[in-house]
C-alpha cells in the first residue's frame, strides 16, 4: 500500500523515550543540543518525525 505523502510539519522525536517534548538547548559549545523534557535525554541526535494536519506523530 502506498502511503500519499504531502508537505507536513515535522517535530522532533525522542530517541530515547520517544516523547516530543523536545527543546533545542541553543549556544552549547558542541552545537546543538537537543533536551528531552521527559526523560532528561540531552544530545544532537534526535528522530526527526512527520506529524499529521492535527499534530499527531505518523508512524
Ligand atoms: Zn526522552
Amino acid at each position: 500500500m502506498v502511503r500519499r505523502r504531502s508537505p507536513r510539519n515535522r517535530i522532533l522525536r525522542c530517541p530515547t523515550c520517544g516523547s516530543t517534548r523536545i527543546v533545542l538547548s541553543a549556544g552549547m559549545i558542541l552545537g546543538q543540543v537537543y533536551h528531552c523534557l521527559d526523560c532528561d535525554y540531552l544530545g544532537s541526535l534526535v528522530l526527526e518525525v512527520d506529524v499529521a494536519d492535527d499534530g499527531s506523530p505518523l508512524d
